[in-house]
Parts: C-alpha cells; structure tokens; sequence
C-alpha cells in the first residue's frame, strides 16, 4: 500500500532556449510507513523531486499522488525539515515547534483553547529529541545540533502522516550527524510516520532507510531501487 506515488515524471524549469530540465521520467513508490532515501549528486534534481511531493511546485509530465490523491497544492499532510533549521529567533524554541498548529488551525479561538494540549506534545517531542528545558531558550542560544533537532520537532508536532527531510543534517559536524541519525531513526520506529529523506550522503542514506533510490546526474532520472537487507551496526 503505498503513500506517495511519483509516476514517470518530468519536470522543466522555464521555457524556450534557456529551459532546464531537472526531472526526467522519475518513478519512486514510497510504502506507509516506509523510509525512503533518495540520493544523488548535487543538481541531480533531489530538491525538484521533493518540491513536487510537497506541492510546492506541479510536473510538467506525469503524476503525483499522495494517498490515493493527486497533489494539487501545498501538501498539509507533510512535515518537512530542510538543511537550513530556520528557527525564528524572536520566538522561543518552544513556540517555533508550535509553529505549524498556528498554520494548520488559523482559528484563533480554537488556538488559544487547544494551547495546552499543543504545548504538552511540543514538550514531549522536545524530550523525545533530547531538549528537554530546553523549550524557553531562543533559538539562537543553541548549537546547530540542537536547532536541527527542533525543527525536527517542529516539523512532527501536527503527526504528519509523511515527514520530508532534504539534506537536514548536512550543515553539522560528522559527530553530530550521526547523534541526530539515531534520534531520527528512534521517532521514525516509534511514530510510524513515512519518510522521504533527500541526501548526497550514501552512508546516511544506508544507515537509515529502508529502501534507497538512486537519482543519476542531471537531468535526473531513478536509475535504481534497492532494498537496505540489514540493520547498520551502531557505532
Ligand atoms: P539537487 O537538489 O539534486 O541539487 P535540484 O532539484 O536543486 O537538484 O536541481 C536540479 C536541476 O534543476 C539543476 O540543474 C538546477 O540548476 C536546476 N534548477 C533548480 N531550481 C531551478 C530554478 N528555480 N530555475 C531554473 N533551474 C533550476
Ligand atoms: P549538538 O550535538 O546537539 O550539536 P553540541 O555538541 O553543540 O550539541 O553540545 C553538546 C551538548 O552541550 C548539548 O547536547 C547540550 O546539552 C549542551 N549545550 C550545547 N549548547 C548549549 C547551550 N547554548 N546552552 C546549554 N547547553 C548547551
């Protein structure tokens, strides 16, 4: 039973002579629950692929569908996380997780009523990534580490169905990376939520997904699916 479904599609930037091509006949099918990696090198076409399942952009050719239905639209269902952590520093790290609800419930009177509840699991999800008391500090009195690790948080706090990653560990220190590897690959086994995980980082992607697809230089095309048959030792 798969979430997303990607069918052969192609994607172009522009028109006329000066027109890219960054997506040519991609097909990936991504299982609930599943975790899928897609690697390649840079300007392969990753991030085109991930705008279109998030429906931030539409295919030229071809179809999206997430859940049975095309993607006609910004995708509510998906959270995503990106290299960038984009905290907003004029607000506490604990508001910044909260951030999406004030998006997903605009109403303000449901807002204010339903804070509580929001803020216990903003909380919970904070311990769950090891920030706990962590919630009050601005943004900008954290490491790079922690401020990934928050925008994890917020990019799970209205349970998604399907978490989008795009090169979200990129930007740290190897020791790093690999610390937020296990905290990603222990809310993945717990939550159940399905993963797209976009990285030039072969080892990442061996290490946490479950199925990899592996994009060819421009313009990208799948050139191959392979199954993970192991679990990669702990170091
Ligand atoms: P990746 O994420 O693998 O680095 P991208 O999806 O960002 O690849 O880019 C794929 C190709 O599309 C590249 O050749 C890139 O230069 C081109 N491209 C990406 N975004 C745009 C854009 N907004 N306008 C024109 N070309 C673009
Ligand atoms: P990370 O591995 O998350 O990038 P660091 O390696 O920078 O974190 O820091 C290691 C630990 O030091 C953190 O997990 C945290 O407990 C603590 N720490 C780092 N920065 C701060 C800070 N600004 N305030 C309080 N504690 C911090």
């Amino acid at each position: 039973d798969a979430l997303v479904e990607i069918d052969n599609v192609s994607l172009a930037y522009g028109r006329g002579p000066g027109r890219t091509l960054a997506l040519r006949g991609a097909t990936i099918n991504v299982e609930r629950g599943g975790f899928s990696a897609v690697v390649g090198p840079s300007g392969c076409g990753k991030s085109s692929l991930m705008k279109l399942v998030t429906g931030l952009m539409r295919p030229t050719l071809g179809s999206v569908r997430v859940d049975g239905k095309p993607v006609d639209g910004p995708l509510k269902i998906a959270g995503m996380a990106f290299q960038n952590p984009t905290l907003l520093p004029w607000r506490s790290t604990l508001s910044n997780v909260m951030l999406p609800l004030e998006i997903v419930e605009p109403h303000r009177g449901r807002l204010r009523r339903q804070r509580k509840e929001y803020e216990a699991r903003a909380e919970e999800l904070l311990e769950a990534v090891g920030l706990k008391g962590f919630g009050s500090r601005s943004p900008w009195q954290l490491s790079g580490g922690m401020q990934q690790r928050a925008s994890l948080c917020r990019a799970l706090i209205h349970e998604p169905d399907l978490l989008m990653l795009d090169e979200p560990f990129a930007a740290l220190d190897a020791f790093t990376r690999e610390e937020l590897w296990g905290v990603l690959q222990k809310l993945w086994m717990e939550r159940k939520f399905t993963v797209i995980l976009v990285t030039h980082d072969l080892r990442e992607a061996v290490y946490l997904a479950k199925t990899i697809h592996i994009m060819s230089a421009r313009p990208g095309r799948i050139v191959a699916t392979r199954d993970v048959p192991f679990d990669f030792p702990r170091t």
